[in-house]
């Protein structure tokens, strides 16, 4: 008989509690048609206290060449990069689990 965790009553094998608090952020990259056709992948909920935004909006724009703007903790790429945005930030550090590709 495993340990039930108090806070999701799942087993402690089968808990992500302490994952998700380590990875506080939850980041979600999805897909937004705007005017004109125009297709960006927009990233949003990034902790701009913990993420130096314009370096990584930089680093993105550069690893998928191509244009994109940044505001407060959201980073507009143009173009549909939703699953490379995500093996990307991955690589940078992020939990898989943290980033949701919508
Ligand atoms: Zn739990």
């Amino acid at each position: 008989m495993s340990e039930i965790c108090a806070v999701c009553g799942l087993p402690k094998e089968l808990c992500v509690c302490e994952s998700i608090a380590k990875e506080s952020q939850k980041i979600i990259v999805k897909i937004e048609k705007k005017k004109f056709g125009k297709v960006y992948t927009v990233i949003t909920g990034l902790d701009e206290k913990e993420i130096n935004m314009k370096d990584l909006s930089k680093k993105l724009k550069t690893q998928f060449a191509c244009g994109g703007t940044t505001k407060k903790n959201n980073i507009e790429l143009q173009g549909d990069h939703k699953q490379k945005v995500k093996n990307f930030l991955v690589k940078m550090g992020f939990a898989p689990e943290s980033v949701e590709v919508r």
